[in-house]
């Protein structure tokens, strides 16, 4: 397959945003007539521009790649391949996917389970780093990799590896005493550390894969003890990379954070009242933030407001300086989406218009 762009030999120090619309589900529908997406758009035939026509005023937007609702996982892949392997090579990378809730994210991170075409950009880049690591192993490479899985819900972190299901997402504990939150520190070296947090030593793609498995299992679990949708929260996916050669002494620490964002929908002010509009709250503040964090960073301000949410206290380190990040905003073709998909590609053009340049230090 021939690419279009070589866009992610650019990333370095960059942002870059994708943009993916997924095909029209059975009951969904997008004319002519009404409100509807086209791609690429009239100024823009690379592959790179779509329009959205909204009560007949037309929105023209450009991102390093806009997909079609015919880009089939391995399209999006073969995008992202070089990013991923970029972490091999000691880079910080992070992928995230925006959109409302039912856009494609999960779909575009992890797939359609039991559908191995449709794997999403997860199991994908896990396969690829475990085959590259064996692949360089000749050249006296030896890689220690480690996984952690958390759930940002309402600005509280929950492990999704851990094994200790009775306390596992509340703030307290039976007793009724309160359970220390994780918390977040930034070792010297610029690494992320949080207490407690369950960090699995991993050696195969497979094992990884049981792992998200068990992921998968603890935010259904949480779903229910909450009464949480697990479109309202963060899910936060990590690998930390540690390589070093044995014939030059080389040694290179990469991390890949893979990053499912809560929907970025609005509730109606009117309708949304008690829990609902706290989680709301809380998804708006840190997606905000997120925004404010890359915004802060392109223009090169002295102060960038990481601490303002968990998620980009977080991910700090990974974000800025020398790292790479991608991000794609998943959107729905349909007419009844138009608005959010409205607001979702404007943020998205936000982000884009970002570069974020020379190394920082961490404040
Ligand atoms: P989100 O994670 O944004 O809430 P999902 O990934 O769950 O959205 O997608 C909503 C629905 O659309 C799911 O049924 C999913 O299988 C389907 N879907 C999303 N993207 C695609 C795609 N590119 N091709 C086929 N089906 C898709």
């Amino acid at each position: 397959r021939k690419k279009l762009h070589n866009t992610i030999l650019e990333l370095k120090g960059n942002i870059r945003v994708f943009c993916r619309v997924r095909p029209l589900l059975p009951d969904e529908r997008s004319s002519p007539e009404g409100n509807f997406i086209s791609y690429p758009s009239s100024v823009e035939s690379l592959g790179r521009g779509i329009d959205l026509v909204q009560n007949g005023q037309r929105h023209s937007f450009t991102y390093d790649k806009v997909f079609s609702p015919e880009a089939t996982q391995e399209d999006i892949f073969v995008e992202i391949s070089q990013l991923v392997q970029s972490a091999l090579d000691g880079y910080k990378v992070c992928i995230f996917a925006y959109g409302q809730t039912g856009s494609g994210k999960t779909y575009t991170m992890m797939g359609q389970p039991g559908l191995l075409e449709e794997k999403g950009l997860i199991p994908r880049s896990l396969e690829q780093i475990f085959q590259t690591r064996q692949s360089l192993q000749p050249q006296g490479w030896k890689y220690e990799m480690q996984v952690s899985m958390l759930e940002i819900y309402n600005e509280t972190i929950r492990d999704l590896l851990s094994t200790n299901r009775s306390t596992p997402d509340v703030l307290r504990a039976e007793n009724g005493s309160p359970i220390k939150p994780y918390s977040i520190k930034h070792d010297a070296s610029g690494n992320t550390q949080v207490s407690d947090l369950t960090v699995v030593d991993v050696r195969s793609a497979r094992e990884v894969s049981f792992l998200l498995e068990q992921a998968s299992r603890s935010r259904s679990v949480g779903k229910t003890q909450m009464n949480e949708q697990s479109s309202r929260s963060h899910f936060v996916f990590t690998l930390k990379i540690s390589g070093i050669n044995e014939s030059t002494d080389q040694q290179v620490q990469g991390i890949l954070n893979l990053i499912d964002l809560a929907g970025s929908e609005r509730l109606s002010k009117s309708g949304s009242t008690g829990d609902r509009l706290k989680e709301t709250q809380a998804i708006n503040r840190s997606l905000s933030s997120l925004s404010d964090v890359i915004f802060a960073l392109a223009k090169k301000e002295e102060h960038v407001p990481f601490r303002n949410s968990k998620l980009t206290y977080l991910l700090q380190p990974c974000l800025g300086g020398d790292s790479k990040t991608l991000m794609f905003v998943n959107i729905s073709p349909d007419s009844s989406s138009a608005s959010e998909s409205l607001c979702s590609l404007r943020f998205a053009a936000r982000v884009n218009a970002c570069e974020i340049g020379t190394p920082r230090r961490l404040t």
